[in-house]
């Protein structure tokens, strides 16, 4: 199976926050995104999603233009997220937030919270089961989301800046579970992370998108070797001062 960004381009008002970018995987592969903040990394997730509509361009899965399909209808599909801000229900514990996504595709109550105990113990996590959801640590409430957009069985799982706030060891950790989603789910994960070092060790390929557009692509040393990419980017990082020119 595969999934492609095929020359998307989105324009809010007058803006270009998308220029032409064309993006794939397959299954079972880890591709990563990266880019300075504004440079449109979660625009790309929110128009294979469903929540955004591009300007031009089409997302094919296996071929097919989706387009056109809702977001539920796409999640129905094998596309399944993270979001960079948690979104779980405060007033649920953990278990029940995941039996809602299971319920809501369809499944009855008890098979839901079997499936979200299956993932959940899948990831080292369950211990988190009966907690409340509002008083998660912040890297405990990203496994969660990640476990709920697993509960989708997705062919692919677009995670949004997943190490954001952790620890280099709870980084380490989330690799070896990034690792795991591809290998042993045959899941296709697009990953998009500040962390470049989490991304160039765990990516076949990466893409480097700065102000809508992608300045380079290849494995590890093709991104490290780029000119392009140490100035546009890696620059930019340590210069923040100048980011407000991009
Ligand atoms: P990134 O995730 O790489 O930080 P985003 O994809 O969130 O970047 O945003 C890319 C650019 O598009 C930013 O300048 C952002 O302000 C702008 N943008 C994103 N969504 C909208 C929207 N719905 N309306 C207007 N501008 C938007
Ligand atoms: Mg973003």
């Amino acid at each position: 199976m595969s999934l492609e960004l095929s020359s998307i381009s989105v324009a809010f008002g007058g803006f270009k926050a998308l220029d032409d970018v064309t993006i794939s995987l397959n299954k079972a592969e880890i591709v990563g995104l990266i880019g300075p903040n504004g440079a449109g990394k979660t625009t790309c997730i929110n128009i294979i999603t469903g929540f955004q509509d591009p300007t031009s361009g089409t997302v094919l899965l296996d071929g097919q233009n989706i387009n056109t399909k809702a977001p539920f209808d796409i999640r129905r599909r094998g596309l399944a997220r993270t979001f960079q801000a948690g979104r779980l229900f405060t007033g649920l514990d953990v278990l029940d937030n995941l039996a809602v996504t299971g319920v809501g595709l369809g499944h009855s109550r008890h098979r839901s919270e079997e499936e979200a105990l299956r993932l959940l113990t899948w990831m080292g996590a369950e211990h988190l089961a009966e907690l409340p959801a509002a008083g998660l640590p912040y890297t405990d409430e990203r496994r969660v989301g990640i476990v709920r957009a697993l509960m989708f069985a997705p062919d692919f799982l677009l995670l949004d800046e997943p190490a954001a706030g952790m620890s280099e060891t709870e980084a380490d950790d989330l690799a070896q579970i990034i690792k795991r989603i591809a290998e042993e789910l045959a899941c296709g994960v697009l990953l998009i992370e500040h962390n470049v070092g989490l991304v160039l060790s765990l990516s076949k390929h990466v893409y480097v998108l700065d102000a809508g557009k992608i300045i380079e692509e290849g494995d590890k040393a093709a991104i490290l070797g780029s000119t392009a990419v140490r100035e546009a980017y890696l620059g930019a990082e340590h210069k923040p001062e100048n980011m407000g020119d991009a």
